[in-house]
């Protein structure tokens, strides 16, 4: 992985923006009252205090001439607000975390669907049906268990339709791939090793809708016609598919696992009444 000139980054994380806002900017930090704070000088006019989730985290970012003592007066000016920021995220309760149990709702090619866990002998197995994901597990499968079959199954969603989007996408813009691979990646959405002309999705791409994955195929076998972004990047994108900015933002639309409390009826009949023969085994 010592190769990754193209990367499709979720918002804010694109590798090439980051290196070229790196050159464009310098960071210090400082201490205001007590308060620990990351300052960013760099080509802007105003300037802003940030406060991050989840530990309260402060930086201000500046015009890059404006004197300290400017900047020292304006945190002190906004401190109660930086201080109520940082109390109102330490009170939060932690993320919730997946449980992978009955009623709470994943995402699949971009339509919520509702989980329904069924305990069962035999192997574990995935299905799609009557609207539900149905989720079959051996008894006494542990939260982790059971997400590794969900993403062994989402992994299996990818492989059955990416051989016909690489073909497309590889006739579309003449460039051959050698090779693709899906994997776990929490940052991005895909990248490209140019000189391996090998291209990796995420996982995470099973749970967007189809034009999602479409686009990001795109992308990645795009930058073996153009190693950077930029406007012959976008020309190359906007040449094969137009309407590609709206694909990007299908693309950073969040799909979140939710709750089960936020789904109430947790009751289905039609899973609940059939035999373990129905189901499609699911091979890991
Ligand atoms: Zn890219």
């Amino acid at each position: 992985m010592n190769s990754l000139p193209g990367i499709l980054g979720k918002p804010g994380e694109d590798r090439n923006e980051k290196r070229y806002n790196s050159m464009k900017s310098t960071t210090t930090r400082l201490t205001i009252q007590g308060l620990e704070i990351e300052l960013v000088r760099k080509s802007i006019k105003n300037l802003h205090i940030r406060v991050y989730q989840p530990d309260g985290r402060v930086k201000v970012s500046s015009p890059r001439n404006l004197p300290n003592a400017e900047i020292h007066r304006a945190v002190v000016n906004r401190m109660a607000w930086i201080r109520e920021q940082q109390n109102r995220f330490r009170a939060a309760p932690a993320p919730w975390v997946p449980q992978f149990v009955t009623g709470e709702t994943h995402f699949v090619w971009g339509v919520e669907r509702q989980l329904d866990l069924v305990e069962r002998p035999g192997r574990a197995l995935v299905e799609l049906k009557d609207g539900w994901l149905c989720l079959g597990i051996p008894p006494g499968s542990d939260a982790t268990k059971r997400q590794r079959v969900l993403e062994d199954w989402y992994r299996q969603q990818l492989k059955d339709v990416m051989p016909d989007v690489v073909a497309k996408w590889e006739q579309r813009l003449n460039a051959p791939v050698a090779e693709w691979r899906i994997r776990r990646m929490k940052t991005l959405w895909g990248s490209c090793s140019i000189r391996a002309r090998r291209i990796w999705l995420s996982l995470e791409l099973a749970k967007k809708h189809p034009h999602c994955l479409d686009y990001v195929v795109a992308h990645e076998i795009a930058h073996l016609l153009q190693r950077n972004h930029g406007p012959a990047f976008d020309a190359i994108m906007t040449s094969v598919l137009p309407e590609w900015r709206d694909r990007q933002r299908l693309l950073e639309t969040p799909t979140p696992a939710s709750p089960a409390s936020l789904r109430p009826t947790l009751f289905n009949p039609h899973i609940r009444q059939e035999s373990g023969s129905s189901y499609k085994w699911f091979v890991a």
